[in-house]
């Protein structure tokens, strides 16, 4: 079996246990081994660099303390930051502070799990005591409207009625007007997406946010797909300034280190996670479970 990061730097403090302070030379092999535990996770090399150099910058020099070993003080200092870097807590809630009915929007590549995801935060929101309505607003992949109209059935949600026939932004415009008409207090837009950022798709996402103010444009990135993850997400923030993001497939072999960058790259906070392929397998996003998983 593969030993754990903390485990690891038990093994490379052993050395240094009982010494009084941590200094540049002692910590050096520490650091390596957080680097690699980064890397390994997926994390972004420069994230990783910028990262090991602040833990650097806070440990040399700190008193080593009694209660704790060298190498466990490490691992408190690394994760600490790396909860800082996840945005700490208390700052991933997803902003439902306007007037009803509030548009969110989802927005990633083909394959990525939005409109899964659309099913799976209508649940959670009806959790919430709001009444979602899901819109599907992807015309051009064979069977999305479809696919959803099949999610929205299997959770009881309403689905706004639209076809493969329709302009998109049409469509999302007038799910608000109905959502407005009908009482539903919460929009949940499911876009088109493709197998990379192309401009034709870009624009069509800019109108869809003109003509419906989304209060949340909400990135869905699967983290099985690691760095790719990550420069998606800054395409789709240059043009569409995310407020958040969605990690799907967490279920899955991936440690999230994708999360872990898009945070540090696009200055995106992670709000929910997916752990799962059925309709309830969606949590809010808690930086500390994230942070456990990264480093073992
Ligand atoms: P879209 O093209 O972005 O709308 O993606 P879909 O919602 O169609 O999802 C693509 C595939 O990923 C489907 O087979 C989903 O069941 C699966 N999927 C979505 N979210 C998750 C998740 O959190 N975990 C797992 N294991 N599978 C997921």
């Amino acid at each position: 079996m593969f030993d754990t990061l903390s485990d690891k730097l038990e093994s490379v403090f052993k050395k240094l246990r009982g010494q009084g302070v941590m200094t540049e030379d002692n910590i050096k092999d520490a650091l390596r081994e957080v680097r690699l535990a980064l890397l390994e996770a997926d994390v972004n090399f420069r994230v990783v660099k910028e990262f090991v150099e602040k833990v650097r910058e806070k440990a040399v020099g700190t008193e080593v303390l009694h209660s704790l070993s060298p190498g466990q003080q490490v691992i408190r200092i690394v994760h600490d930051e790396l909860v800082a870097l996840m945005g700490g807590a208390g700052n991933n809630e997803l902003d439902l502070a306007a007037k009803p009915p509030v548009a969110l929007m989802l927005v990633g590549l083909q394959g990525a799990g939005k409109t899964t995801t659309c099913g799976k935060l209508g649940n959670w929101l009806r959790k919430q005591k709001r009444r979602p309505l899901l819109v599907p607003a992807d015309v051009y992949r064979p069977a999305a409207i479809e696919q959803l109209k099949t999610v929205g059935r299997q959770l009881n949600i309403e689905v706004f009625d639209s076809n493969p026939g329709q302009n998109p932004v049409d469509i999302a415009a007038g799910a608000l007007r109905f959502a407005e008409l009908n009482g539903y207090d919460t929009v949940l837009l499911d876009t088109a997406g493709r197998h990379q950022i192309d401009d034709f798709l870009m624009g069509e996402l800019e109108r869809i946010k003109a003509a419906t103010s989304p209060r949340e444009i909400l990135f869905v990135a699967d983290a099985m797909t690691g760095q790719e993850a990550v420069t998606v997400a800054g395409g789709f923030h240059e043009r569409l300034g995310l407020t958040g993001v969605i990690l799907s497939k967490l279920d899955g072999d991936a440690k999230g280190g994708a999360a872990l960058s898009i945070k540090a790259v696009t200055g995106t906070p992670v709000k929910f996670v997916g752990l799962g392929e059925k309709l309830d397998a969606l949590e809010p996003f808690h930086p500390d479970r994230l942070v456990s998983r990264l480093l073992g």
